[in-house]
């Protein structure tokens, strides 16, 4: 498997499960490299523990094969090495196909043009033409799809009247591997980027009741907090079901809602969502204390 995003864990780990013998193939020193350093260790821990091998810090140099046998050669720490394959899977990036469909003829796009051009209201250069999907990036997810073509639908349709500019501030990301990893808002990698003032919360799931009995006490609830404020900036979630508890974050982000309020709101117990909950519960503990004198 070439390449070590989203795609290359997921279908790797997929493959491995079902009995191949997997190496996952990547360049920087870790797997999900958008992703913080200690989500990317919870998941390269469970590719190993399914038997892949990751070659991490390994540039492809090329392809060989001799007497019907594969092998990719790569550079590795200045030496070279070889590794064989039968099947080469790769996932190293995506881009649209823009070629052949009559979009040249329309003038819509140019010779080395990656994508479709659209402004903020979706719309390509032809007043009548409207784009949303992978064809236009940003964000290549199906639900980043699907919220774009609400709003190009609603302007091709309607625009005249009133236009409504394609709202990118609380997309989620998802890698569906075992565990999975979900995100929304920055997550810490980020913020040292890009000189965010931020103060860190984390709650491990080795002490929630529901991930001890699910035999799946692995991952963390991890928080970025505006400093002196309970504003959520971003949440990086890593557990089994991380995908599944990414919504109520989502809502509390996009309608401004802090910790606090997620920390009024019961939970049922035992659910996997609780570690949301204790996870204000960690941010609130030491202020708690502060306010009221208590050690
Ligand atoms: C391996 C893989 C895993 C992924 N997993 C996820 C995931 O878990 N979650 C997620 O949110 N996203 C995932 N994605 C991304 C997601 O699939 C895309 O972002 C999403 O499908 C984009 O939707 P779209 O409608 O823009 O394009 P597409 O889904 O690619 O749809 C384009 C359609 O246009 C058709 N078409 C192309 N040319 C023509 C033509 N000339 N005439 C007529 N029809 C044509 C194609 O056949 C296709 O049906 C994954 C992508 C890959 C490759």
């Amino acid at each position: 498997m070439l390449g070590a995003g989203a795609i290359g864990c997921e279908l790797g780990q997929c493959f491995a499960r079902l009995g191949s013998q997997v190496s996952l193939v990547y360049r920087k020193p870790q797997v999900l490299t958008n992703e913080d350093l200690d989500a990317a260790k919870v998941v390269e821990s469970h590719l190993l523990e399914d038997g892949i091998s990751l070659c991490a810090e390994h540039t492809p140099v090329r392809f060989e094969t001799s007497d019907g046998q594969h092998t990719l050669i790569c550079e590795h720490m200045g030496t070279e090495r070889r590794i064989d394959f039968d099947q080469l899977l790769v996932a190293t990036g995506r881009t649209p196909n823009l070629q052949g469909f009559g979009l040249e003829n329309l003038g819509l796009i140019k010779q080395g043009d990656k994508q479709l051009e659209v402004d903020e209201y979706l719309r390509t250069e032809l007043p009548n033409v409207f784009a949303c999907g992978d064809v236009i990036g940003p964000y290549r997810f199906t639900h980043a799809a699907s919220h774009q073509a609400w709003y190009a639908a609603v302007n091709g349709l309607f625009g005249q009247l009133k236009r409504f500019k394609v709202d990118y501030s609380y997309i989620p990301f998802t890698t569906y591997t075992s565990p999975e990893v979900a995100r929304i808002g920055i997550n810490e990698k980020q913020a040292i980027d890009k000189g965010i003032p931020h103060e860190v919360v984390k709650y491990d799931l080795d002490d929630l009741d529901r991930a001890i009995t699910d035999e799946a006490a692995y991952g963390f609830v991890k928080v970025l907090v505006k400093p002196g404020s309970d504003k959520i900036l971003g949440v990086t979630l890593v557990g089994e079901h991380a995908a599944e508890m990414l919504p109520e974050f989502a809502l509390a982000m996009k309608h401004k809602l802090g910790l606090n309020k997620i920390l009024g709101t019961l939970h049922a117990y035992p659910t996997i969502n609780e570690a949301n909950r204790f996870a204000a519960g960690v941010w609130k503990t030491p202020r708690a204390s502060k306010s009221t004198g208590l050690a």
